[in-house]
């Protein structure tokens, strides 16, 4: 999250796990003014601190690649860079995307449907 008018006291953005808000829309803690979400819209630059970090996380073992059509770059880049660094790949979307010909394994279907279902196979696992 960030705050919206960027106030002095807030920092770049931050997160925030709680569910549910106090209050929605949630409010920024130190100038109590609208927050927006940490996310990109349409025009915006990505922060070079995130690109970097997302860079990093494709240095895993498994990547998972959840509710994108997989089409804007660089975020569409990143499971051909964890494939290069040896990741097995999953893709899980409703859809067929660019990702669906490169990903080691493709589930089909929402996500809100798909990984409570990966959860409940691998909780049965352990
Ligand atoms: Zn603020």
């Amino acid at each position: 999250m960030s705050c919206w008018k960027k106030c002095p006291g807030s920092p770049p953005r931050w997160r925030d796990d709680t569910a549910p808000f106090a209050q929605i829309p949630p409010a920024c803690p130190h100038c109590n003014g609208l927050v927006r979400p940490g996310v990109v819209w349409c025009g915006e630059a990505l922060d070079p601190d995130v690109l970097d970090q997302a860079e990093a996380a494709a240095d895993c073992d498994v990547f998972l690649t959840i509710g994108t059509s997989s089409v804007v770059y660089p975020a569409a880049s990143f499971i051909e860079q964890a494939r290069r660094n040896g990741a097995f790949t999953v893709e899980i979307n409703p859809e067929a995307t660019p990702a669906s010909s490169i990903a080691d394994l493709v589930l089909r279907g929402p996500a809100e449907v798909v990984l409570p279902e990966v959860d409940a196979t691998r909780s049965a696992e352990l």
